[in-house]
C-alpha cells in the first residue's frame, strides 16, 4: 500500500509522515531530501543538476548519505533549500528523481511525502491526503523548529511557494482524489487519527 502525503512547506508533512510510517509499520520516503541531494550534488561539484540527478548514489534512512558522505545536515542550510526549489523546475531532473521514486516504491507499504506523489510518482496511492496550513502558522512552526527569525521565514517562505507554484508545474495542485487536511488548528495526534481513519477505510475498501 502506498499513503501519498503532499503540501507545501511547513505543513508538517515530514512530522506527520514519519509519525503516520510508525504506527503502520511502513517505510518512511522523503522526497524532498532527494530533491535537496540534487542541489547540493550540482552545487558542489559543478555538473548541471539533472546529471547529478542520474548519477548520484543516496541512501534515505535516518541519514541522508550522498556519494558516501553524510548530507543530512547540509541538506537543510537555507543556501541548500533556497536552491533546490531552483533544481526541482528542471524537467529531467523530475523525471530522474519520479522513475528513482517509483523504483524504490514498487514493492511494500509506504508512507511517501512530497509534491506531486498523488499526482505523478503514485496515482494510484490508496490514500492520498494534502495537507495545508495558514502561511503564517507554517513559518511560525518553522521559525521554533529552527530558531530561526521569523520574519525572515515567512518571507522566504512566500518566495519558495511562488517558485513552487510558478508556471508549467504541477507540484503545487492537490490530486482531485486527495482528502484536503488543514493542519493550522490540530494537533500532529488529531492529523495522524485523520490519516489513520483513511488507511482503515481504503483498507476496508480494498477487501
Ligand atoms: O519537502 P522539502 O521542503 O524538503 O522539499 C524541498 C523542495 O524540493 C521543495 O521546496 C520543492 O521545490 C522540491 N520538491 C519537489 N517535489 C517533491 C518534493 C520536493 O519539487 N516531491
Amino acid at each position: 500500500m502506498v499513503i501519498a502525503i503532499d503540501g507545501p512547506a511547513g505543513t508538517g508533512k515530514s512530522t506527520v509522515a514519519r509519525a503516520v510510517a510508525e504506527r503502520l509499520g511502513f517505510t518512511y520516503l522523503d522526497t524532498g531530501a532527494m530533491y535537496r541531494a540534487v542541489a547540493l550534488a550540482a552545487q558542489q561539484s559543478g555538473e548541471p543538476p539533472a546529471e547529478a540527478a542520474a548519477r548520484m548514489d543516496l541512501q534515505l534512512g535516518d541519514r541522508v548519505i550522498l556519494d558516501g558522505r553524510d548530507v543530512t545536515d547540509a541538506i537543510r542550510t537555507p543556501e541548500v533549500t533556497a536552491a533546490t526549489s531552483k533544481v526541482a523546475a528542471d524537467p529531467d531532473v523530475r523525471a530522474a528523481l519520479v522513475k528513482q521514486q517509483q523504483a524504490i516504491m514498487a514493492t511494500g507499504d509506504w508512507v511517501a511525502e512530497g509534491r506531486d506523489i498523488g499526482t505523478v510518482v503514485a496515482p494510484d496511492a490508496e490514500v492520498k491526503v494534502f495537507l495545508t496550513a495558514a502561511p503564517e502558522e507554517r513559518a511560525r512552526r518553522r521559525a521554533e523548529q529552527t530558531g530561526g527569525d521569523y520574519a525572515t521565514i515567512l518571507a522566504d517562505q512566500a518566495e519558495r511557494d511562488e517558485r513552487d507554484s510558478s508556471a508549467n508545474r504541477s507540484i503545487f495542485e492537490a490530486p482531485d482524489d486527495a482528502t484536503p487536511v488543514d493542519t493550522t488548528e490540530l494537533s500532529l495526534d488529531q492529523v495522524i487519527e485523520q490519516i489513520a481513519t483513511l488507511v482503515t477505510e481504503a483498507k476496508e475498501v480494498g477487501a
